[in-house]
């Protein structure tokens, strides 16, 4: 059966989760930010992993540096399905250190190259990387447009040396960058993002070498921004041939709101595939007595009609063959659940709704994505049909044969 796991095709990745341990270390070195800016890397180091002075230890003894960064980073074996609250910390903790790390558009071509060639030795032969492009405050349009170009030309660079590898890049949009304090929508910031949304669009149009890959736009992170809002940004992209491939029904504040995201991504904003979806498809009844993010009550009747809602969403999902990106590891750890059994895919499964399997960020979770499918697939018993369905998914509804 796990022969079928060569050739793969992983549709959901951010560069700044899928950089492992070592390679964060040689970025440091190799952007000499123990020299260049010591206090910044130990202020983001301490905050992030409790340790103080990393750029001494780094000066001092560079071995011991990269061990502390290794355990800090990728020792979680012992808690990363017993303590889901201590293991999400740490999971955040990663990807701000991460991200600040490899945000530099002049490291971008090596980050992104690099990474190409970790998935291909992995068995990935198609590779979708996707990343925040901009946030506002931003004072250089040249600067989304910098770590996007120089991430492609990265996995162009690796696409020339890797036999019958191939890629695709995705636009990300972050919408906890469009919120204010109060986490309420600011109009200026969301222009503000158009503005360079249609600037990146038009340098596209100058740069096929580059535009040729670039096929997906998304929203990710928390919730915090009814997907409405992002209706103008949306359709600059579509314009330009921007395929919708955003996280919905994720970090949802109820399982309403969840489910209500997916809705408007779909209906309003043309959603093709979905990150997570896990509104759809998470057992309400686990919540019972517990209360939403807004302090409201999961009480009987509630998740009666929740049931009702999801059952809706996931036949509306089918009619318009709505395709899934399921992320097993990330996937579990947002739920709190304690192992792979429980994670809710049997749902989207059993209904018909199209499912690929993808490994988020594989640098942060320590995992690749044939541990992904090996692990979802035992613990949920796929039949061999099952198993070749998903994975032929992933090709089907690559953005590479969507657009064609
Ligand atoms: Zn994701």
């Amino acid at each position: 059966m796990w022969k079928k796991l060569e050739n793969l095709y992983e549709l959901h990745q951010h560069i700044s989760g899928a950089v492992g341990a070592k390679d964060l270390f040689n970025l440091i070195i190799e952007q000499q930010l123990h020299e260049k800016e010591p206090d910044k890397l130990d202020e983001e180091f301490k905050k992030r992993f409790g340790v103080e002075n990393f750029s001494e230890l780094i000066k001092n003894s560079p071995k011991e540096a990269e061990k502390t960064l290794y355990e800090k980073f990728c020792k979680f074996e012992d808690t990363i399905l017993t303590d889901t609250n201590e293991f999400r910390n740490k999971i955040t903790a990663r990807y701000g250190f991460s991200f600040y790390v490899t945000s530099n558009p002049k490291i971008r071509r090596k980050i992104s190259k690099q990474i190409c060639e970790t998935f291909y030795e992995q068995g990935i032969k198609y590779l979708e990387l996707r990343a925040v492009s901009f946030k506002p405050g931003i004072t250089s349009e040249d600067t989304p447009w910098d770590q996007l170009s120089e991430s492609v030309y990265g996995m162009i660079d690796a696409k020339d040396n890797l036999p019958g590898f191939d890629f695709s890049y995705i636009i990300g949009i972050a919408r906890h960058h469009f919120v204010d304090k109060d986490n309420k929508p600011d109009e200026n910031k969301i222009k503000h993002a158009e503005n360079i949304l249609r600037f990146l669009v038009k340098k596209l149009e100058k740069n096929d070498d580059i535009a040729q890959y670039v096929l997906g736009i998304d929203a990710t992170d928390k919730e915090v921004l009814p997907p409405r809002y992002l209706k103008n940004i949306f359709e600059i992209a579509i314009e330009s041939g921007l395929i919708p491939v955003p996280h919905a029904g994720e970090n949802f504040k109820s399982i309403e709101e969840g489910i209500q995201n997916i809705y408007e991504y779909i209906d309003i904003l043309e959603a093709k595939r979905i990150g997570h979806a896990l509104a759809a498809c998470v057992d309400p009844r686990k919540y019972l007595g517990k209360n939403d993010e807004y302090g409201k009550l999961y009480t009987k009747s509630r998740v009666e009609k929740i049931i009702e809602l999801q059952d809706d969403l996931i036949k509306y999902m089918k009619e318009r063959s709505i395709v899934v990106e399921t992320c097993p590891t990330s996937n579990i750890i947002t739920l709190g659940l304690k192992s792979y059994e429980e994670h809710p895919i049997r749902r989207f499964l059993d209904s018909g709704v199209n499912v690929v399997i993808c490994s988020d960020s594989s640098g942060i979770y320590g995992i690749t994505l044939k541990d992904e499918i090996k692990n979802i697939a035992v613990a949920q018993n796929f039949s061999l049909a099952e198993l070749e369905k998903v994975l032929e998914n992933s090709r089907k509804y690559s953005l590479k044969n969507l657009v064609s």
